[in-house]
């Protein structure tokens, strides 16, 4: 822990931490000992790790990313972040709060209204987004490990764009209990680690039901992918592990939409599976492009509902001075939320009033659906989708300026497997373009963490 602490003291230019509370850090860490002390043998007990900061957390403030919640104190502690941590979960210590972009609605960090966060492996480069503070901080060793939160790809886009392993489990499977919500039919939890390994042990503590305080949590039992992965290892199964596997690649992912150097990486990663024993199979996305317009439909209409919660009443930012209690809505609410956070809240309000519900919001749920019944034509002819995760590598910080269509438009390849709640993760491919790192993209189909998981540990 305290050579974690020295290193996000010594590397703050980063960006990737928005607080930071030593005290609490390393009171943690003595909770763990004692726990050690007592004898207990967990794998995770007293490793440190750092929560995007938008799981709400007790010791820590916890902002989203966002001016309307400068300051503000949870009185409890998510429930991903209670199950990993030190009082009651796997003995964790947490070691801060990291930078995202504002509410999470973001593909490059810069989007925060605090800072943006520099890509370690090039610093005039954005580390992805929205989860950019959890790459940074892992992919700079300023922690072993970082929660992450994917909505249309945060998990996936950044572990990508930093050479991390990050895997965002299937619709459910962690609870969104005290994440701070944007987009509720799609938020989903997960963690950001140096491999597979690390994210299955991660994985394996966050997920499980907890349908008490969140009613879409899977009411399935959390399953111990760790020991799974370590046991096929042990059995001398490296090299015949993906024996059989089928692998599809969707023709959509692999057009003239994505850059060379992206598709040269991926396709050299898809190789080194077929040694390992997987077939390639081609499939068809048909509706692949689509899921840019569906997903900017229905994620701002549930973040404007979402983000109504902010009316300076209760918590978050207040006006200092207003006439009356409307004046005071407006005022609180201008100030707090940034020009992301507003256009889509506008369009989220757009979209669902009357008179525009059925040509929009209700006509993206339509192919929402279409799109989630694509994907299982898919997987009746393989066990695992792979492909590109963004289309390009990480890019300068400014340089996409105040273009929200050019963000979007670099979510193309994530967006689908959300919006059909499937389980979807990064995985390291190599590098691209001015020396920036690649990810392979794996989407497996419900519940099949496990599955994901075991395949890239294959490969890593
Ligand atoms: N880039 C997408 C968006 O801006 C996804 C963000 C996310 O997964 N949180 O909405």
């Amino acid at each position: 822990t305290q050579h974690f602490l020295a290193r996000i003291r010594q590397h703050e230019g980063l960006g990737a931490f928005l607080a930071t509370n030593a005290d609490v850090s390393l009171a943690q860490a003595k909770a763990a000992d004692a726990r050690l002390a007592a004898g207990e043998r967990t794998p995770l007990l007293g490793v440190p790790l750092a929560h995007k900061d938008v799981f709400v957390t007790r010791d820590f403030v916890t902002t989203a990313g966002s001016k309307m919640l400068e300051n503000y104190r949870s009185p409890f502690d998510a429930t991903v972040v209670s199950k990993l941590g030190v009082t009651n979960g796997a003995g964790m210590v947490t070691l801060g709060k990291l930078n995202c972009d504002e509410f999470a609605m973001g593909s490059g960090n810069e989007n925060s209204a605090y800072k943006p966060v520099q890509n370690p492996w090039d610093l005039s480069r954005i580390p992805g987004g929205s989860s950019g503070g959890s790459a940074t901080a892992v992919a700079a060793r300023l922690a072993p490990a970082a929660t992450g939160t994917d909505t249309g790809g945060s998990i996936r886009q950044p572990a990508s764009m930093s050479s991390l392993t990050g895997i965002k489990p299937t619709y459910g499977r962690c609870s969104r209990y005290g994440m701070v919500a944007f987009a509720s039919s799609l938020d989903q939890a997960g963690p950001m680690a140096r491999s597979a390994l690390d994210c299955a042990l991660l994985l394996s503590s966050m997920a499980g039901p907890d349908l008490d305080r969140d009613s879409t949590s899977l009411d399935m039992p959390a399953t111990d992918y760790a020991t799974d992965l370590i046991a096929t290892s042990a059995q001398g199964t490296l090299a015949s592990g993906l024996k059989g596997l089928r692998i599809g690649l969707p023709k959509q992912f692999f057009s003239s939409g994505c850059a060379p150097d992206v598709l040269t990486a991926v396709r050299a990663a898809l190789a080194e599976l077929e040694k390992l024993g997987a077939v390639l199979v081609e499939v068809d996305l048909p509706l692949t492009e689509l899921s840019i317009p569906v997903y900017y439909v229905i994620a701002p209409a549930e973040a404007s509902s979402n983000l109504s919660r902010y009316d300076g009443v209760r918590y978050g930012h207040r006006a200092s001075a207003y006439t009356d209690l409307n004046d005071m809505y407006k005022k609180s609410r201008s100030e707090g939320f940034g020009d992301e956070a507003t256009r889509r809240i506008m369009i989220g309000t757009y979209v669902l009033s009357h008179g525009y519900y059925d040509a929009y919001y209700l006509k993206a749920q339509k192919i929402r659906r279409l799109i989630a019944e694509d994907f299982q034509k898919a997987f009746a002819q393989c066990d695992i989708i792979a492909g590109p995760v963004s289309p390009t590598v990480a890019w300068k910080i400014g340089e996409k300026g105040d273009d929200p269509v050019a963000n979007y438009l670099a979510d193309i390849y994530t967006l689908s497997s959300s919006l059909a709640g499937l389980p979807g993760m990064s995985v390291p491919a190599g590098f691209g373009a001015h020396g920036m790192p690649v990810g392979l993209q794996l989407i497996g189909n419900y519940f099949k963490e496990a599955q994901l998981l075991g395949t890239a540990h294959q490969f890593q």
